[in-house]
């Protein structure tokens, strides 16, 4: 059976991973729509490969490039906001969420609402409007297939248990590339150390967000919203090789945990097959050559991007959203140069302190409150570079 598939987010890290399956069993998916925000060439080029018969391009200046660049195809070229939205709701059995950012949310939001099935990347979105979203697929009618490797590997213990008898889940964090520097060493991270992690190759945001652990942070959040556990049902766990991408221990004391190399084309690939199971070339796990699985506790005084979260988590409401927004400006003041490392986490705790808010009731809300964050956590930058 051929499935149609929209791409939100094609030219990103998740979006490449997705095409490269999709091009490697061209009979199992047809492409229908591919997004992007702002590279109408690869855009253009994804769109020509696959066929596909609708491209959008965020940006809305670049309506004409795009236009031009798929001239003589049969794909239809559109920009803009309701575009995006368009693909999103796109008649299409799967729908892959790879934007980055609160930026996916209303997209994800659409493709909910439209009842289709979502493979979630996006953690961001979740985050920031969890309980609407949850709400919203219950409604609609629509399934959410976790592709973050954490939530895959859930998802993948927890099939067949129907959810039933959990005690608790265990995410796994291979701790970044500063999982073992010093304080000292902490304060003076680059952008590119922060970006170089250790084991998976992703992109810039969710690599900084790996590095400060706040990426856990988020994926508590996500898993919070996904599985309906409570914080004192989700704990964390470093694991530097990133073999056992996470556990699920059962009320009988039975752990299960989903192992694999760690490359992200085998969480998409299930959400790809789902229910069934597809070939991937990802490499296969040699455990006698990985030798050695270590286990250690987050250290939450070095990291405390860790313990903002599950704050933030437990607080529930409008916390998440703030989290998110504040971070999400706060990482790209980093990897622009304007603040340090260790300014990420004081950022977000600050607008924690400072944001305090009534639960977001509608998607609408969330962007206000997420507009409202940005704006002040971009003055606090400037005030800092002043
Ligand atoms: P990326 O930066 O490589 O790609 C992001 C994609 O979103 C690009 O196609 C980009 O054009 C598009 N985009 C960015 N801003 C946009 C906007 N304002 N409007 C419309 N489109 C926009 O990011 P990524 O690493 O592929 O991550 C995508 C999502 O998946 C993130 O939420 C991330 O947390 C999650 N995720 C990624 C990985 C990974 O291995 N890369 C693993 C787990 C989860
Ligand atoms: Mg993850």
């Amino acid at each position: 059976m051929t499935r149609k598939i929209a791409i939100l987010g094609a030219t990103g890290s998740i979006g490449k991973s997705t095409l490269d399956l999709v091009e490697r069993n061209p009979e199992q998916s047809e492409v229908v729509a591919v997004t992007a925000a702002t590279n109408v060439q690869e855009l253009a080029a994804i769109a020509r490969r696959t066929n596909a018969s609708l491209a959008v391009i965020a940006d809305e200046s670049r309506l004409a490039d795009l236009h031009a660049s798929l001239e003589g195809t049969h794909c239809q070229a559109a920009a803009g906001r309701g575009a995006l939205l368009e693909a999103a709701a796109v008649e299409a059995d799967l729908v892959i969420a790879a934007i980055v950012g609160c930026a996916g949310l209303e997209p994800v939001m659409a493709a909910v609402n439209a009842g289709r099935t979502v493979a979630l990347a996006n953690k961001e979105a979740l985050v920031t409007a969890g309980a609407l979203m949850i709400d919203a697929a219950e409604t609609s009618g629509a399934t959410l297939l976790p592709v973050d490797s954490e939530h895959n590997a859930i998802f993948q213990c927890l099939a067949g248990s129907d959810g039933k008898g959990v005690s608790r889940i265990i995410l796994t964090a291979s701790g970044g590339p500063f999982w073992t520097a010093t304080a000292d060493q902490l304060r003076e991270a680059t952008p590119e150390q922060a970006v170089a992690h250790p084991k998976w190759n992703m992109g810039a945001k969710i690599s900084v967000d790996s590095a400060t652990l706040m990426n856990k942070g988020l994926e508590l959040i996500e898993a919070h919203y996904l599985f309906g556990l409570p914080s004192n049902q989700i704990d964390v766990l470093i694991h530097p090789q990133s073999v056992v991408h996470s556990l699920v221990e059962f009320m009988d004391g039975s752990v299960l945990a989903q192992l694999g190399s760690p490359d992200m084309r085998i969480p998409i690939a299930y959400a790809l097959a789902w229910p069934e199971r597809m070939e991937t070339p990802a490499q296969r796990l040699d455990l006698a050559a990985v030798a050695r699985l270590d286990f250690e506790q987050p250290d939450l005084d070095r990291f405390p991007a860790l313990r903002l979260a599950r704050a933030a988590m437990e607080e529930g409401g409008s916390a998440p959203a703030v989290l998110n927004a504040a971070n999400e400006v706060a990482v790209a003041s980093f990897l622009n140069g304007r603040i340090r490392f260790t300014e990420i986490p004081r950022l977000v705790e600050r607008a924690l302190e400072e944001n305090r808010r009534a639960a977001p009731d509608t998607i609408e809300e969330v962007f206000e409150i997420d507009g409202d964050v940005r704006r002040a956590v971009a003055g606090a930058v400037e005030e800092m570079c002043a």
